[in-house]
């Protein structure tokens, strides 16, 4: 079969992130989110964590040069060199040109876009219930997702707790961020043929479920 290689693409809080984690499971892609290793390597102390580290409390975008050197360095991984499911990668054009270059130069290419739409107001609320797990960063929401035990990752029981910039005005100054620098990559992705429309305000099960029989259909059409 041939390689899957996806985007994942919507606003802060549409559920990039809980499609990743299935979607992994189905196909055994590499999850590649920008917003866990930039959060990795705040954590760590490194240099540059701690550059990103002002921009992510502000709701800013990190500088290009660094998101894309991180990105394109673990396209290179092994495990990535045969698929892989990017999350809050690219977030502007300059990033999606940079991408594509990388790609064309190894003689790959994506396979889609995956685009989950969910109005503002949802995404706020979907946001400001947020937890993630210490540990993993395993997702949880408060009252959309709840851990069986309050408090705790089911999975691994670390401790959750809210993510700094996961609060009200800062959210707000990333959706601005969005509309204003990753969402002229829909039109861009349209352009190209490979932009794929989901419904993100259904469950994170409808949604799967969607996304899955899209990527089915794919493959399907790679093969003939
Ligand atoms: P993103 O990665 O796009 O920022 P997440 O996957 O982290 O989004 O989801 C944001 C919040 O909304 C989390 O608390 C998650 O549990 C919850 N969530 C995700 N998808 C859905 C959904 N389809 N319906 C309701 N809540 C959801
Ligand atoms: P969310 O899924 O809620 O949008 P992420 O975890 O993807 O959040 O990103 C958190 C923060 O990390 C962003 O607000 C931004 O500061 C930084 N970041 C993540 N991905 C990128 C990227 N591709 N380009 C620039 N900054 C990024």
């Amino acid at each position: 079969m041939s390689e899957l290689n996806l985007i994942l693409l919507g606003p802060p809080g549409a559920g990039k992130g809980t499609q990743a984690t299935l979607l992994t499971e189905d196909f055994g892609l590499p999850h590649v989110s920008t917003g866990d290793m930039l959060r990795a390597a705040r954590d760590a102390g490194s240099e540059l964590g701690l550059a990103a580290k002002e921009y992510m409390d502000k709701g800013e975008l990190v500088p290009d040069a660094v998101v894309i050197g991180l990105i394109l360095e673990r396209l290179a991984d092994d495990d990535a060199r045969d698929g892989f499911l990017l999350d809050g990668f690219p977030r502007t054009i300059e990033q999606a040109g940079a991408l594509g270059q990388q790609l064309e130069g190894h003689e790959r290419r994506l396979t889609a876009v995956l685009l989950l739409e969910a109005p503002d107001e949802l995404v706020v609320q979907r946001i400001s219930g947020r937890r993630i797990c210490r540990k993993e960063g395993h997702v949880y929401h408060v009252d959309f997702d709840p851990p069986k035990h309050p408090g705790h990752c089911d999975i691994d029981g670390s401790e959750l707790e809210q993510r700094d910039d996961d609060r009200e005005d800062t959210v707000r100054n990333r959706l601005d961020v969005y509309h204003a620098q990753t969402e002229p990559l829909i039109a861009y992705y349209e352009e190209r043929g490979l932009l794929r429309r989901f419904d993100g305000t259904r469950s994170p099960r409808q949604v799967h479920e969607r996304i899955r029989a899209t990527l089915a259909t794919l493959r399907l059409e790679e093969d003939l």
